[in-house]
């Protein structure tokens, strides 16, 4: 078996797009009858559409977080997920929190059939990262309810692999367990992947056994794809096979990964999910080619409970190329950045994921790609100053070489990126790695007033 679902992966993917425009047509009814929130965004239009290709859905209007938020505040007794819950609640059979970096999460209400299309989409991801029955897996994301906890379980079930569920435990007893019981893949954040790669090692001389993990998968936090990170993770951890993967708790936990290639995220969910790329600022679409770049737009024709159509999901990628050699059609892509996490320097964006893959990159050996950017308040997005950085140098430095090296980062970062950092470097460690998402910025503690 070279491929989780042999049709819809290797159908040009115009097809595949064909397919999913008459997927859709034939959901819209449903969807605008059975879901207030839609009713309402799509009121006054064609009762029935042209949706023939995908380029069709230009027709239909955008939705945006802020409207499925303001449809989760207006609920009640009986639609307790609110306006865009489009089945009865006793036909719910699970919740997903989305990450809600601001506010009340979003929560996703599932039917029994929404779990099984999640579980199938899922498994066609771990599959084109390399997974495969037979395989021992430590699912280290530590919550059930977020997009990367029982949905990741029910696709490593789904694809026939062992679930074995070390997620929340302390991180000696991961190191230990995953030794004991053979694991030999992991499903981890970058970040928590790098702070295991650094004790690897150490483990295995304390419990004297040898490591049979293979395989890493990363989820749930972008620099998987990075270079330098790899080259981390390999080293400590032993092992060639590192695969990233992205999705969207909004839409489906999980819909992207890199195949054998490791040079782009390929689309795996297209049985469920159709997924456009549009011009941010005008919404235009943007034809899939190599080079190409936009926001990822998904629609789920599939969904029963909670349906989204032409979502934004502030996702920026770079579109890697429409054709690879493992035979798989669907784009693959890079993801770039998130509006979310977009800082502006004097009218210059910047995406920290970008000033951690410049570090990586060029500073391979000096300076760690692991960075922390202090915001002065949680809502600071523009800075007139340069912007605050610390990032963790990769040995000890004297004040001297500490300084001339900031400098360097400084001057490359305003050459490569039009803006103006200001560096601070700390000791290896000193930044704190996460179990989950690694968060690039943070918001600077007021002083403390003696009294
Ligand atoms: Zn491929």
């Amino acid at each position: 078996m070279a491929y989780w679902n042999e049709e819809l992966e290797t159908l040009p993917w115009q097809a595949v797009e064909r397919w999913q425009a008459a997927q859709l047509a034939a959901a819209l009814g449903r969807i605008r009858g059975t879901s207030a929130l839609y009713a309402r965004l799509h009121a006054g239009l064609p009762e029935a559409p042209r949706l023939a290709t995908l380029a069709d859905l230009q027709a239909l209007p955008f939705t945006f977080k802020d409207d499925l938020r303001a449809a989760q505040e207006a609920c009640d007794d009986a639609l307790p997920f609110g306006q865009n819950q489009a089945v009865p609640r006793e036909r719910v059979v699970q919740v997903v929190a989305s990450s809600g970096t601001t506010g009340r999460p979003l929560y996703f209400a599932m039917t029994q059939a929404d779990t099984q299309a999640c579980a199938d989409a899922i498994a066609n991801v771990w599959f084109t990262a390399g997974l495969r029955p037979g395989d021992i897996v430590a699912h280290l994301v530590g919550l059930p309810m977020v997009a990367g906890g029982l949905p990741y379980a029910d696709g490593f079930r789904r694809l026939g692999a062992t679930l074995c569920w070390l997620g929340g435990f302390p991180t000696e007893r991961i190191l230990r367990e995953m030794r004991h019981l053979r694991v030999t893949a992991m499903l981890s954040t970058t970040s928590f992947a790098l702070h295991l790669s650094e004790q690897w090692a150490a483990a295995g001389r304390e419990t004297g056994k040898p490591s049979h993990l293979n395989t890493v998968l990363g989820g749930g936090e972008p620099g998987m794809q990075q270079r330098e990170v790899r080259t981390r993770i390999t080293a400590g951890l032993g092992l060639q096979h590192v695969r990233d993967s992205m999705g969207l708790g909004d839409v489906m936990p999980s819909m992207w990964s890199e195949c054998e290639a490791e040079d782009g995220m390929h689309f795996n969910a297209q049985r469920y999910v159709a997924v456009e790329l549009i011009q941010p600022d005008s919404g235009d679409p943007v034809a899939w080619q190599e080079g190409a770049t936009g926001e990822a737009v998904y629609t789920t024709f599939a969904r029963e409970a909670m349906p989204v159509v032409r979502y934004r999901s502030r996702d920026h990628v770079q579109v890697v190329a429409m054709r690879c050699a493992c035979g798989r059609t669907s784009p693959r892509m890079r993801c770039i950045g998130r509006t979310d996490d977009m800082l502006i320097y004097k009218g210059m964006n910047l995406f920290p994921s970008a000033l951690r893959d410049l570090v990586g990159t060029q500073f391979a050996g000096r300076a760690a790609p692991l960075l922390r950017i202090w915001k002065a308040s949680a809502d600071q997005v523009r800075f007139d100053d340069p912007i605050p950085v610390e990032f963790e140098t990769e040995t000890a430095l004297d004040a001297g070489a500490a300084d001339a090296l900031s400098r360097e980062i400084e001057d490359l970062t305003r050459a490569r990126l039009q803006v103006r950092i200001a560096v601070t470097l700390v000791a290896p460690g000193a930044l704190p790695r996460s179990m989950y998402k690694q968060s690039l910025v943070a918001v600077r503690p007021e002083p403390k007033v003696l009294p």
